[in-house]
């Protein structure tokens, strides 16, 4: 018999609960072989008084699974409190935040048929370090913390990840003509590391452009390794222009622990009302699949997800006339992806 992998599972918050129920359904339908230890995550456990929003159960959990598949968690607001997200990554170590964002053309409406984008964020350092203190009442400074050795990791990452995956070419989004010791220590590094990738094409783009070139012609980049905030913003841009930011997974991988995720989030405004898209969390979890050694389950959903979107079977947020043929909610879209398993 075949051994099972042990997960850790939060729901989350908002649409999280719905979105995880379905991609729940999808990998037992599939025969993922998984353990699931489910912890409570979010707004109940900030009600509960644990300001990181996971209790000690709940980390003591991701530290004997080291896999974490995580529903939206909703930022609690003001002082206090502290972003789940943020304060995972910083954790357990994820140092890298790996997200594809890819076009399906012409299964769903977009302007971008070409698209084929994996952006690598660094996921631990920069204005994220979260060293914020008052100067006065009326001034509040922020570090921004660039270091040497989480530069050298994440365009390391980056490249090996391009070798891996028969990338081509890799480029890095800075801002270094205005930040020039922390973005260009940054820009340096990532000179000096790409030199020792000579099959790969190397390139950088100051960020601004860079999210300007990435909108309008996104199929001239491969890879994009770039700081923790800028790749927060431009991987947002690349999903939406795939066709919705529900479509996005991303992996945060770490030397012990990894999480998985859908690279949206909470979405409120349309919780509660089952027709959240479940794909990202759901690409989220084909990635997880993939690093725990399951990449056949992992392969079988993948394709039947792409054979449930080809059919025009569409949440909302992807329905367009003309190109989708069916307009299904969170649980039918599972249910279709079963169907074609
Ligand atoms: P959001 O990504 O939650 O939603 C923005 C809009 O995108 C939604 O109103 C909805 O129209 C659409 N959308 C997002 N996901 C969708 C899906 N699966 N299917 C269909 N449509 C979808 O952004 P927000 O409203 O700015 O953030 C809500 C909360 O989530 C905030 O508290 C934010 O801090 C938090 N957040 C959490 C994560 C995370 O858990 N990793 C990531 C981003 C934001």
């Amino acid at each position: 018999m075949r051994e099972t992998t042990p997960i850790t599972v939060a729901r989350g918050d908002g649409i999280g609960p719905e979105i995880t129920d379905a991609v729940l359904h999808v990998m037992e339908a599939a025969g993922a072989r998984l353990k699931v230890e489910e912890v409570p995550a979010g707004e109940q456990v900030y009600r509960r008084g644990h300001l990181g929003g996971l209790d000690a159960a709940g980390w003591g959990s991701i530290r004997r699974t080291r896999v974490f598949l995580k529903g939206p968690i909703t930022t609690p607001q003001g002082y206090g409190n502290k972003s789940l997200n943020v304060t995972a990554r910083t954790t357990l170590g994820l140092f890298a935040n790996v997200r594809p964002c890819v076009s399906h053309h012409p299964y769903v409406r977009t302007r971008h048929p070409r698209m084929d984008v994996v952006i690598i964020r660094e996921n631990e350092e920069d204005l994220y370090a979260g060293i914020e203190h008052r100067q006065t009442d009326d001034v509040i400074q922020s570090v921004k913390l660039i270091s040497r050795p989480g530069s050298e990791r994440i365009v390391r990452y980056a490249f090996d990840y391009a070798r891996a995956n028969h990338r081509r070419k890799v480029t890095a989004f800075v801002k270094d003509n205005v930040m020039k010791m922390t973005d260009g220590l940054f820009l340096k590094i990532f000179n000096e590391i790409a030199a020792e990738y000579p099959e790969i094409k190397a390139d950088h783009l100051i960020v601004d452009i860079g999210a300007a070139r990435l909108a309008d012609q996104p199929e001239r980049f491969d890879v994009i390794v770039t700081l923790n905030l800028y790749g927060d913003i431009v991987s947002d841009i690349a999903a939406q222009i795939t066709g919705s930011v529900g479509l996005a997974g991303s992996a945060n991988i770490g030397d012990a622990c990894a999480m998985f995720e859908a690279i949206h989030g909470s979405a409120p405004m349309i919780a509660g009302q089952g027709i959240a898209n479940p794909s990202g969390l759901l690409m989220a979890a084909v990635m997880m699949l993939v690093h725990i050694g399951q990449g056949d389950v992992a392969g079988r959903i993948h394709n039947a997800w792409l054979k449930t979107v080809e059919d025009g079977v569409h949440t909302v947020d992807i329905f367009s006339r003309g190109v989708s043929r069916l307009r299904v909610g969170t649980h039918a879209f599972a249910d279709a992806v079963v169907e074609r398993l």
